[in-house]
């Protein structure tokens, strides 16, 4: 049974679920799109702060995961039938896990506009009983959050107006409670709909437009998933490979010397930058090139994504948005394949040299949203 040590899991109720429990939804949104809206703005503000946080879903309800972590966070929306229900927080009764919860309901109280709405603790079995309690074990604390109601109208279009608000809230407020002050308090929310207002609903930003104002970019037109790897990949420099040197023979070229390793790792990638600034490639015998080049003969550059062909043509404009800074905002175009690159994993080119290195460990994360 596998366990993984982390600073914080953070958990997408409902999203990838195994066994059709897809949430609570009302005619403003749906519960099973909006966690991992939030849970993926947490988890990119948290680790931009360089903090081991891993990002969950559902689907650890059939699997055999289990998580050693500082805190473990599951992230729901309530969906009552009355309409009469409100945020509120479940955990396993203890008191690490009671003091943490009810500092963040003192945090997220601050903002909610409906304060009556609010639960007791442990409002429903689901909260009190969740399965998620039994996927991991913290040493800080573990706890659900119900955010809100998504049948209160105006609960649900305050929320809407702020998903990506909340997963900044809850990164500072764990950040906190792992004693880190490199995070921020986020600018406070939107107003949501005045309550008063009989159909504000129409004159609400979309969600779609929510997102794309606050910088998750997901342009007009494009449709987006959830439930994407993202991997990194880079054109490696030979300044950072100090192997014995070995002699190759490059048409055209005289002979030249390189380290062993680098020249093993050009065998395997593909291309290599020499410290000449050219590219030495390799294609059944060694070849110089202006630049390294994708599985279809073109110069790979920024923006250049390897896909499955099956599950995105190439050739296709594609955005990431839940991904760190920069790459949140950059419009890739699918012009790479790769064969470890199957169904809906996508490779992105970081680059050249130790700095796009770095690049891809950064962004290699799971269960992301992509907009095609
Ligand atoms: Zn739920």
């Amino acid at each position: 049974m596998p366990t993984i040590d982390c600073d914080i899991v953070i958990q997408a109720g409902h999203e990838n679920t195994p066994d059709n429990k897809t949430g609570g939804e009302s005619k403003w949104g749906k519960e099973i799109e909006w966690t991992p809206i939030v849970a993926n703005e947490a988890v990119r503000v948290l680790r931009a702060a360089g903090v081991n946080v891993i990002k969950e879903d559902a689907s650890i309800k059939s699997s055999t995961r289990k998580y050693k972590c500082k805190l473990a966070v599951f992230v729901h929306f309530d969906d009552s039938d009355t309409g009469g229900s409100g945020p509120s927080v479940g955990y396993p009764v203890d008191a690490g896990n009671e003091a943490t919860a009810a500092q963040w309901k003192a945090l997220y109280s601050r903002y909610f506009p409906f304060g009556s709405a609010w639960r007791e603790d442990n409002f429903t079995e689901d909260e009190a009983k969740y399965y998620g309690y039994g996927r991991t074990s913290t040493t800080i604390a573990e706890f659900l959050i119900e955010f809100g109601d998504l049948q209160s109208e105006r609960q649900a279009l305050w929320m809407r107006s702020n998903l990506l608000w909340m997963g900044r809230l809850l990164a500072y407020f764990l950040s906190r409670r792992l004693g880190l002050e490199n995070i921020q308090l986020p600018d406070a929310p939107q107003d949501g709909a005045p309550s008063n207002a009989p159909s504000a609903a129409p004159q609400l930003p979309s969600l779609h437009e929510t997102i794309s104002a606050a910088g998750g970019a997901s342009p007009a037109g494009m449709s987006c998933s959830n439930g994407w790897q993202i991997t990194g990949y880079f054109t490696a420099s030979e300044d950072m490979y100090n192997g014995p040197l070995q002699t190759v023979h490059i048409p055209g070229e005289d002979e030249v010397k390189f380290p062993a390793d680098f020249l093993h790792h050009v065998m395997i990638e593909g291309w290599g930058k020499t410290r000449f600034g050219w590219y030495l490639g390799w294609d059944q015998g060694w070849v110089r090139g202006t630049g390294a080049l994708n599985a279809l003969g073109k110069p790979l550059k920024i923006g250049s994504l390897a896909v499955d062909k099956k599950a995105i043509a190439l050739g296709t404009t594609v955005t990431i948005p839940s991904l760190p800074a920069p790459w949140d905002k950059q419009v890739f175009v699918a012009d790479d394949t790769g064969g470890a690159i199957q169904g809906k994993h996508l490779d992105v080119y970081c680059g050249d040299g130790p700095v796009a290195q770095k690049e891809t460990y950064r962004i290699t994360m799971s269960n992301m949203r992509v907009c095609t």
